[in-house]
């Protein structure tokens, strides 16, 4: 590691009861005595609970990894927020954060397969990588300075998108929100390993072929301005998890378009926190 320490990596696998909090070690995890990530990060000590875990023994080897994050109480989307995917989309530089939703349906494991709605209800299914923040502290109208006191840490997430759905009424929505169309992970890597959340480089392949490659240095909105601003509007709470827009690259902005079709498998990298892929099946 080379730091003195081990990283911080928090996770939620299935345990035999049911989905569990824990903190992994090497291959190992020892579990920090929750189910839901939501209630364990407001805890106001939650960071010494973590550090103090490796102490002990991790238990579990091989235990199947679910999203850090299984059912946020927010999930909030931030749109065209790397001003060279706006440009790819044929939309200009938003003057303000653009937000969308998703709910806690759409979320999915880091190994866990995309679900195809069907080419009936959709034939542009599309990918997105992106740097996901989980908020670990309770805030409101928090200032841009003191705005990154209040994230969690980081994960990765495919803001998996289908794209007739999305742009038909003007209303996000209905194409961003599928069942399954969120999968995050493989952990939350917290925020005090992460010195400076807008150098990140991220990558996505189809099958191998890389298809998106960027740097979190191009949002054009960072994330400390993102939590600043959404405080502004709303209370944000342990637990809430904000997609942070995605760099060029998606199948919609290429010449000709490539949309992903049942069999495809995506891979979404962020070096540092890792990597989550997904291969896409038919929701039958
Ligand atoms: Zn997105």
């Amino acid at each position: 590691m080379g730091k003195g320490y081990l990283l911080m990596q928090l996770v939620t696998y299935q345990g035999s009861q049911g989905p569990r909090v824990g903190r992994l070690l090497g291959s190992g995890i020892v579990d920090l005595g929750f189910a839901d990530m939501t209630q364990f990060l407001a805890q106001p000590d939650w960071h010494e609970q973590a550090r103090a875990a490796e102490r002990l023994a991790p238990q579990l080897d091989g235990a199947r990894l679910l999203a850090p994050v299984t059912r946020p109480g927010k999930f909030i989307g931030i749109g065209l927020n790397y001003s060279d995917h706006a440009a790819e989309s044929g939309m200009p530089v938003p003057k303000q954060p653009i937000l969308f939703a998703k709910f806690s349906n759409a979320i999915a494991g880091p190994y866990d397969p995309i679900l195809h709605p069907g080419e009936t209800v959709t034939a542009k299914l599309d990918w997105e990588v992106e740097l996901g923040v989980v908020i670990g502290r309770k805030c409101r109208r928090v200032s841009v300075e003191n705005a990154l006191q209040y994230v969690a840490g980081y994960t990765v997430i495919n803001d998996v998108s289908a794209r007739d759905l999305q742009m038909f009424d003007g209303q996000w929505l209905k194409g961003k929100t599928c069942d399954g169309f969120a999968p995050m992970g493989p952990v939350l890597v917290t925020a005090d390993e992460v010195p400076d959340p807008q150098n990140l480089p991220l990558s996505l392949t189809v099958n191998g072929e890389t298809m998106q490659q960027g740097s979190t240095a191009k949002m054009v909105f960072g994330v400390a301005e993102l939590v600043s601003f959404l405080s502004g509007l709303m209370t944000l709470e342990p637990g809430d998890v904000i997609a942070t827009g995605t760099p060029p690259g998606v199948g919609m902005g290429r010449k000709p378009q490539v949309f992903l079709r049942v069999g495809d498998v995506v891979r979404c990298e962020i070096p540092g926190i890792g990597f989550i892929e997904n291969r896409v099946e038919l929701d039958a």
